[in-house]
């Protein structure tokens, strides 16, 4: 396989300087580093520009209503464990419609991975705040700046105790996000992977501070300790980029196959009889 072997032959319409470009060649890369077949993976998208990758990728994919690609994502990796199951979308689509989410999947530790492309607006409708928006942003169609304060999604994650918590950034020289991907594919359980991916059409603001501020985590960093995750998610001088927190935890399907010993099931059908 090589990284084309992945390309559907759709062509991408994000506008030129998008962050989701540096996603999706960092997915390809991954996909390619990995040795992945085509048809061992699925992408879930839910809405928004972020929303339109499943098209992109030569894979299974589905394109999902607004703010769930997580639970759909969890129902694919339930039904066919063999899959390598990753959802994507966008910040206002996952941690905001979708955010009730998270907790639950971070509980039942399902194993895929969420790429959460980051651009602190809800582009596809012309640039209104996003949870993740800056104090200081101006939303295009107000000229006014948030009301309400932003989000800080990975102390969120690490606080919902999500057992593979990485911040990446599109255009990032010194941590490639293909790494992050190749790192959050292989864990066991469930990752989520935040991409600073700017919006240059309607927040040009975010997509500034991005690239000036992000710097990669320290190698001393202990990714098993969860205070210093914490501390590191806080971190008010600079962006750190990386693995902010990794821990190995029971999945969601290491408990379903217990339970069909346990239980004397040969099926899955069978067990959600009994539930
Ligand atoms: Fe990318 Fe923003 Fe254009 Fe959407 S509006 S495609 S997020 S640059």
């Amino acid at each position: 396989m090589a990284q084309k072997d992945y390309r559907s032959s759709l062509k991408p319409i994000w506008c030129p300087g998008c962050g989701d470009y540096g996603v999706l060649s960092a997915l390809y890369r991954a996909f390619d580093e990995l040795s992945l077949e085509p048809e061992k993976i699925a992408v879930v998208s839910g809405i928004g520009c972020s929303g339109r990758l499943p098209g992109y990728v030569n894979a299974y994919g589905f394109h999902t209503v607004h703010g769930r690609a997580i639970p759909i994502a969890t129902g694919v990796k339930i039904a066919n464990p063999e899959l390598t199951v990753i959802a994507v979308g966008g910040d206002g689509d996952g941690y905001s419609i979708g955010a009730g989410h998270l907790p639950h999947v971070a509980r039942r530790n399902v194993d895929i991975t969420y790429i959460v492309m980051n651009n602190g607006t809800y582009a596809l409708t012309k640039g209104q705040h996003s949870p993740t928006s800056m104090p200081d942003f101006r939303a295009k169609p107000t000229q006014l700046m948030p009301l309400e304060e932003s989000l800080n999604p990975i102390a969120q994650a690490i606080a919902y105790d999500i057992s593979f918590v990485a911040r990446g950034y599109s255009f990032a020289k010194e941590i490639r996000l293909a790494d992050l991907f190749i790192q959050a594919i292989q864990h066991k359980g469930f990752a989520l992977i935040d991409v600073f991916s700017p919006c240059p059409t309607f927040n040009a603001f975010q997509a500034k501070e991005y690239k000036e501020c992000v710097s990669p985590i320290p190698k001393e960093h202990d990714v098993t300790d969860k205070l210093q995750a914490f501390g590191l998610a806080h971190n008010a001088e600079h962006i750190p980029i990386g693995v902010f927190y990794k821990i190995q935890k029971t999945t969601l399907q290491d408990k379903i196959e217990e339970l069909k010993i346990t239980e004397e099931k040969t099926s899955l059908d069978e067990l959600f009889e009994k539930f």
